[in-house]
């Protein structure tokens, strides 16, 4: 479905963002990989994507708070690849802390990481897809773009901005060919979330199964974690033609958590 295109993927060395550079692969994708991580194991991934799936995949490591990588990152993808038709805007950190102890450091981090990143990419891969009328920008916002929680200040803020940011860029190209969409999942099973279940086990006294449906889960409805092949086929399905009038939108892959 993908054959032919190039897709940069942000923050792809692991979880949602990896298997979203997989899915869109698969598809027949030519794929940049973007993100930190152990040199060997990112090489690993890299070379695996080319051997399983039959495409080119090359990797950045462009650091998502400075705006030169990231442009640096989209120019280099157009001359290996000759263009950037997919551009998965996925890099985030979270910081959990009260405003007022909320270390200004980590506010300008998430921002410049889970925000700012993506309008510099956006920036730099929207003059190239235009021109080719073709274009589909997907970023990774969050649950925490509709509603907030408590003590995610900077977090919820930047995932806020990030869909409005997106619905901007789908007016501005909406006659282009390029749609601009955030997907929003609540809790996904990421190893991130997986090791930080003995912890809570030993801080709340509970078995594993108890803390995944009591305290992770607590918001989430159905009670079953969203998986990121879920998340992926959404990216996938985002960029096929069928989702050529999907512009502009935010949507939710929460297990019912904003509908309350
Ligand atoms: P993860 O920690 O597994 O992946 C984050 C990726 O971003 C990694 O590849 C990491 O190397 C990269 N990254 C971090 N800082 C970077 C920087 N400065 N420059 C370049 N790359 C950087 O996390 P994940 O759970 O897969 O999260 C991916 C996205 O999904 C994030 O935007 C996150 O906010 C969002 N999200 C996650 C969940 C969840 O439950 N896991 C829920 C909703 C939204």
């Amino acid at each position: 479905m993908l054959k032919g295109k190039t897709a940069v993927v942000t923050g792809s060395t692991s979880g949602i963002g990896l298997a979203i550079a997989r899915a869109l692969a698969a598809q027949g994708a030519n794929t940049v990989i973007n993100g930190f991580g152990e040199k060997d194991a990112i090489e690993k991934e890299r070379a695996g994507i080319e051997r399983e799936f039959s495409v080119k995949a090359t990797y950045s490591a462009a650091d998502m708070t400075r705006p030169a990588e990231i442009a640096d990152m989209i120019k280099s993808a157009e001359k290996t690849f000759g263009a950037v038709d997919i551009l998965v805007n996925n890099a985030g950190i979270q910081h959990v802390a009260p405003i007022e102890e909320f270390p200004i450091e980590k506010w300008d981090q998430i921002i410049a990481i889970n925000l700012s990143a993506a309008f510099h990419a956006i920036r730099a891969a929207i003059p190239g897809m235009k021109a080719r009328k073709w274009g589909r920008i997907v970023s990774t916002a969050s649950a925490h773009s509709l509603v907030a929680s408590p003590f995610k200040s900077a977090y919820v803020t930047a995932k806020h901005g990030l869909a409005g940011l997106t619905k901007t860029v789908a007016l501005e190209v909406a006659t282009f060919g390029v749609t601009a969409n955030c997907i929003s999942p609540g809790y996904v099973w990421t190893p991130l979330v997986e090791k930080q279940i003995p912890d809570q086990m030993k801080t709340h006294n509970m078995t594993a199964e108890q803390v995944k449906r009591d305290i992770l889960l607590a918001a989430q409805p159905t009670k079953q974690f969203v998986t990121v092949d879920q998340v992926a086929s959404l990216a996938v399905y985002l960029c096929s033609d069928a989702a050529s009038e999907i512009t502009g939108a935010n949507l939710s892959i929460d297990g019912g958590w904003t509908a309350a």
